[in-house]
């Protein structure tokens, strides 16, 4: 479908609303402003939607739902990568997915110093639950206020601890990763020796998006 018209961006609208809920959806200018402008305020974007899922079957759904409409998915987190990577560029055939309502930290395991985060958990405060178990989490970086854990793998960010920790790719264990045609793949694992088959996880590790939305990382702690 061609979209050309107003008419036609309030139908896809529409048929998001009904496929998804309206919970899920902004649609108004005003609440969609803050997911299209870039963090230093110079480019501002619109979109037929923002789309925020609470569940990784919520983000499925969505990628189901978009797919079927001809959308394409900007996914987003803290919106702090600075090369308008999670900002739409074609606001009348896309939607922005911010992760931001998942942002749960599903376990923090001290025995097997893992842990498993929602891809939309705000790097500062997963390092600051994780100091409370009495371990940490090396990866250390200015926007860690404002940045999420998904938008930090889909980066492979590095940060200031890089030299002796490594990259965001050598603390990731394991991620959750909702496909292009809404499949959900379970690639969880916190096993440091696992040697079972095709790591394919790093193909979603520093992809910014392209392949997968991350819902979940599995991480190594210290
Ligand atoms: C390539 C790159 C490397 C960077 N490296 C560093 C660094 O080493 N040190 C530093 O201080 N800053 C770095 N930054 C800047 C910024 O602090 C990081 O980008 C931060 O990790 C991004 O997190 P965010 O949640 O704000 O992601 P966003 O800015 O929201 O998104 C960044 C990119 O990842 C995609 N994305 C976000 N969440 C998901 C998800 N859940 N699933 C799939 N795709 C997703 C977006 O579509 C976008 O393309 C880097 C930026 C980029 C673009």
């Amino acid at each position: 479908m061609t979209i050309v018209s107003e008419h036609d961006i309030e139908e896809l609208r529409f048929s998001l609303k009904n496929r998804l809920g309206e919970a899920l959806l902004l649609t108004s200018q005003e609440d969609m402003l803050r997911y299209c402008r870039d963090w230093h305020g110079d480019v501002t974007s619109s979109a037929v939607a923002v789309i925020r899922p609470r569940s990784t079957q919520e983000v499925s759904d969505t990628v189901r739902a978009c797919a079927e409409l001809g959308l394409a998915i900007i996914p987003q987190g803290g919106n702090t990568g600075l090369v308008l990577g999670g900002i739409p560029d074609a606001p009348k055939h896309q939607v922005v997915l911010s992760l931001e309502r998942m942002n749960a930290i599903r376990t923090i395991d001290s025995d097997d110093f893992s842990a498993v985060v929602e891809a939309g958990c705000i790097l500062s405060e997963f390092k600051d639950a994780v100091q409370d178990k009495g371990m940490f989490f090396p990866l250390s970086l200015g926007a860690q206020g404002s940045c999420r854990i998904g938008g930090n793998v889909s980066t492979n960010a590095g940060g200031i601890n890089v030299l002796r920790y490594g990259m965001t790719r050598e603390l990731v264990l394991g991620l959750e990763v909702v496909l292009p045609d809404g499949t959900i793949w379970n690639g969880l694992s916190t096993l440091r020796k696992d040697n079972r088959g095709i790591d394919l996880k790093q193909l979603f590790i520093g992809a910014e998006g392209t392949l997968g939305i991350i819902t979940a990382v599995a991480v190594k702690l210290y």
